[in-house]
Formats: structure tokens, C-alpha cells, sequence
């Protein structure tokens, strides 16, 4: 029996995660569950998983649930996410929160050496080189990427050894504005931004896939995973989301894995490696209805959350950890209508040209660059 902890049950992975575990009743048990705002859908998990931890977000939720479950091991807020890091018990921890108010619990978790199941890519954006660094500390943790993209290349890895490697290609769907040029974006809405063509999930990350930032997440997530140059790693577009990505080898093979539009795979995978285990959560591929696959240029000119992204990771050191932050508070503003789309560039940009990058050598210096970021941008682009 596995002990699953769930940073972040109550959003789109979380939810996929416990339906994963669902299906796998006798081989999975869930130890400790977070969740932010939703105490209610935390609740119902409660009395479903039967969790030993549980930690909430809001004091209001914290007293409903303690109401219902006295005798839980309740706590609250950040605080709390850091002691569900930091359990014993636990021998997986998937980290489903959003944004970079992930990264204490995993640093915890990698010092108990557990396996970390990463959905959460602003904590290696934020401080990628400070996690690598404890990773080679404490040498009984691993991280198993999530996120579908790197969960493929960490598949497609396997079929060489690294110094082979020629390129790692990263596939994008394009997002919800794919082909649209910078006069069509001007006057988009929240509701525009927040239909995606191919993926359901949360809102930060489906307007991060209209912007193609979460690209550029995602190529500074696999720098920072995978140890691989810049110049190595390439984005294509690729509408139908098949593919969900490739490693070219110097004898330029490339090879790719292939799957559903569904996140329940590399979740499941996460937890189960270096097992392939069937389930009936698991959607199939059928290949003769998938026809066609494309693949194109992305358009980093329009997009340009992905131009921005590779040259945060070219500068290094906190400017990732700016970039992420940036972006975060953007699309909050962007969502409460206080800035336009195309002004998310615009606040990402002038951060990055604020800030004067630092070597990451502590959780302290990330912090600080995140947080200083953060009201930065509240000041410049919030009134
Ligand atoms: P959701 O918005 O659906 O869920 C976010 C989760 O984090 C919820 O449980 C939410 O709680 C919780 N949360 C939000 N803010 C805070 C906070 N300040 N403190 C503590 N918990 C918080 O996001 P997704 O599931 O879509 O994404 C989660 C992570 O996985 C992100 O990093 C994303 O980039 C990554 N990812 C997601 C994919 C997907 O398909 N969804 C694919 C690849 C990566 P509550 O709802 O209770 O408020
Ligand atoms: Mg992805």
C-alpha cells in the first residue's frame, strides 16, 4: 500500500488524482489532502479517502471542518501546506497546487526523501537550481514530472542515454487563440481566455495556455528537470495534442509518447513507476480516430510568453523566479479586469527589466525576488 498526500485536491489534477486512486483502492491510500477555498468539495473527500491530514486555506473553512471532524489533524493555510510536506507517512506527495505557493512543501518533502509527483511547474520555475541543488542532497527524493509534456520526455528519456540527446521538443496545443495575430487579441475577454481547445483545467494555467506563457513554463520546468541547454530545447505546435512530446537523439531518432488528451496517465504513472499498470480511469488512444497529426511553428512573435520565457532562463539565476511571479499576478489582474491580454506582456516584461537577477543559492532568495515581484506589480499595474 502507497501513502498519497495531495497538495491541492480540490483543483482539476487533485480531482484526476483522486479518481486515479479511486480506481485502485487496494494499492493506493491517501494520507493527507489540502485543499484552498473549496472546504465543501474538501469535505466529501473527507468522508470518501478517509484522510490522517488535511490542511485548508481559509479560517471559515477551518472551522466548518473542524466542527464536522474533531478528532482530524487539521491545519490552516500556509503553515499547513508545509506540514503535509513534512509527513512521515507519506511516501508519494503530489504537488497540484497552483502557483509557486507549492514550493515550501516540496522542499520539505525532498528533505524526507520522498518521491515528489511535480504538477506544480512554478516551483521549478521559481527555484529550480535551489531544488536541483537539494536533490543532490538528499538523495533518497525524487521528482516525477506531471505535467504531460515532461512526463513524456521523462518517457521518451528512457530510450537513450542523455549526453545522446540532440533536442528535447516540447508540444504546445497552441491554446484557445491559436493563428490569431496582436490586433485580434486586443479586446479578449476572461471568458475567451478561459475556453481551451484541447485540455480542461484550471483557470491560471488555461490562460497561461492562451498567452503561451505555461510554454514557456514548461521549456524553463524542463531546463531546469532535465539539465538540458536552452539551445536543446524546441516547441512545436501541435494542435491535436496527441503527441505529447519528443526527444530528438544525436542519430536523430525521435522518439515521443502518444496518449489520451487526459492527465490521468502521467498522474497514475507518477505514482506507479517504474510500473505500467492498466485501470479503468485510464482513457485509450484510438489512432484511427485521431486521423490526422499536425505540427507547426509557434508564432513567438504574437505569443510572446514564450520568447520572454527562454530569455528569463538564458539570464538564469532569479529572473525565472520573476517571470513566474510577474505572470502570476498578470493573469489575477487580467481575470479581475484591471489590466487587458495583451498588457500580461507587457507587466512580465517591465518586471524582468525592474529586476536585477540574483544567484539562487536559498529558499530565501526566491521568496524575496517572488514576493518583491509580486508588489511591484500590485504597485505598477493594480490601481
Ligand atoms: P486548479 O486551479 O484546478 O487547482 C488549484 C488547486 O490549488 C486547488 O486545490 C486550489 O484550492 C489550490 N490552491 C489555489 N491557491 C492556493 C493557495 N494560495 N494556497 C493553497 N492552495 C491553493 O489548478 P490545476 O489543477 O489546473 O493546476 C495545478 C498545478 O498543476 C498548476 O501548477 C498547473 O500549472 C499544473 N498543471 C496542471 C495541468 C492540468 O491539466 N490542470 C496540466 C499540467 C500541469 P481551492 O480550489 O480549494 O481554492
Ligand atoms: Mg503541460
Amino acid at each position: 500500500m502507497k501513502n498519497i498526500t495531495i497538495l491541492g485536491s480540490t483543483g482539476s489534477i487533485g480531482t484526476n488524482a483522486l479518481e486515479v486512486i479511486r480506481q485502485k483502492r487496494d494499492e493506493f491510500n491517501v494520507v493527507a489532502i489540502s485543499g484552498h477555498t473549496n472546504y465543501k468539495l474538501v469535505i466529501e473527500q473527507i468522508k470518501e479517502f478517509n484522510p490522517k491530514y488535511v490542511s485548508i486555506g481559509t479560517e471559515e473553512g477551518y472551522k466548518v471542518i473542524k466542527k464536522e471532524f474533531p478528532e482530524l489533524n487539521l491545519f490552516l493555510g500556509r503553515e499547513g501546506l508545509k506540514k503535509l510536506g513534512q509527513l512521515d507517512e507519506t511516501d508519494i506527495i503530489l504537488t497540484a497546487v497552483s502557483g509557486v505557493i507549492g514550493i515550501e512543501a516540496t522542499v520539505e518533502a525532498i528533505k524526507k526523501g520522498k518521491r515528489i509527483a511535480l504538477a506544480n511547474k512554478e516551483t521549478m520555475v521559481a527555484g529550480g537550481v535551489y531544488i536541483r541543488k537539494l536533490l543532490k542532497e538528499y538523495k533518497d527524493a525524487e521528482i516525477i514530472p506531471v505535467d504531460s509534456e515532461h512526463s513524456a520526455l521523462f518517457q521518451s528519456l528512457l530510450a537513450g542515454k542523455k549526453e545522446n540527446v540532440k533536442n528535447l521538443i516540447i508540444t504546445a496545443s497552441g491554446g484557445s487563440f491559436r493563428g490569431k495575430k496582436r490586433d485580434e487579441l486586443k479586446n479578449i475577454t476572461v471568458e475567451d481566455a478561459l475556453k481551451h481547445p484541447k485540455w480542461s483545467m484550471g483557470k491560471k494555467i488555461t490562460i497561461d495556455s492562451s498567452t503561451l506563457v505555461n510554454k514557456g513554463l514548461e521549456v524553463i520546468e524542463a531546463h531546469e528537470l532535465f539539465e538540458i541547454d536552452y539551445d536543446k530545447i524546441k516547441v512545436v505546435v501541435h494542435p491535436q495534442s496527441i503527441v505529447h512530446s519528443l526527444v530528438e537523439y544525436e542519430d536523430n531518432a525521435m522518439i515521443a509518447q502518444l496518449g489520451a488528451t487526459d492527465m490521468k496517465l502521467p498522474i497514475q504513472l507518477a505514482f506507479t513507476y517504474p510500473e505500467r499498470e492498466s485501470s479503468k480511469a485510464l482513457d485509450t488512444l484510438d489512432l484511427m480516430k485521431v486521423g490526422a497529426l499536425t505540427f507547426e511553428e509557434p508564432d513567438m512573435e504574437t505569443f510572446k510568453g514564450l520568447s520572454l520565457a527562454y530569455k528569463a532562463g538564458r539570464i538564469g539565476g532569479t529572473m525565472t523566479t520573476v517571470f513566474n511571479a510577474a505572470n502570476e499576478i498578470a493573469v489575477e489582474l487580467f481575470m479581475k479586469e484591471k489590466i487587458k491580454f495583451l498588457e500580461i506582456y507587457d507587466v512580465i516584461e517591465k518586471a524582468m527589466e525592474n529586476h536585477i537577477p540574483k544567484e539562487i543559492d536559498s529558499l530565501e532568495t526566491i521568496l524575496e525576488a517572488d514576493e518583491k515581484t509580486r508588489q511591484w506589480v500590485y504597485e505598477n499595474f493594480g490601481k
